[in-house]
């Protein structure tokens, strides 16, 4: 049997890995190759899905195969996709939940880390078109002000080869 201490260390580690994992995702598939998906959430949303949540399907039919893999054959892969659900309800709760109030229950945080979460994610949000975007993580925000900045840098200058298509 796999020590708690460990098991505790793995979930945590796959849940700080999750927001690593999620910010590439999101720069460079989601804004990449996934942007056909990904429009819908950069768009005024009609109704109560959007294309968008279709990476929320895909991902929980991973971590579902995950926890079949490791129940069977590496008890460990269980603990990792335990912290990959984690980071899910966390994505759900905070992206979904406090940043686009997609919730029956609405808060808006006054001040500190969280209020910073959700004005990063708006200046995300600043950009609708696949390039030029700043502020990839879902939980992790950068200062502001300096996002801001690097914003107007790349409105000013977009990166070579950068497309504004659709
Ligand atoms: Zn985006
Ligand atoms: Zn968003």
């Amino acid at each position: 049997m796999m020590d708690w201490f460990w098991t505790f260390m793995l979930v945590i580690a796959a849940f700080l890995g999750m927001e690593v994992f999620a910010w590439y995702a999101h720069k460079y598939i989601m804004h990449g190759l996934g942007w056909r998906w990904h429009k819908s959430h950069h768009e005024p949303t009609e109704g109560v899905f959007e294309k968008n949540d279709l990476y929320v399907v895909v991902f929980s039919l991973v971590v579902v195969g995950m926890f079949a893999v490791g129940d069977l054959y590496w008890k460990p892969l269980m603990a990792i996709a335990s912290g990959i659900t984690l980071y899910g309800v966390a994505y759900s709760l905070f992206h979904d939940g406090m940043v686009h109030q997609r919730w029956p229950i609405r808060w808006q945080p006054k001040s500190g880390y969280l209020k910073r979460l959700v004005q990063a994610h708006r200046i995300h949000h600043a950009v609708r078109t696949r390039e030029g975007a700043v502020s990839f993580g879902f939980l992790y925000a950068p200062d502001v002000r300096k996002l801001k900045k690097r914003l107007q840098q790349q409105r000013a200058a977009p990166p070579a080869g950068a497309r504004h298509d659709r």
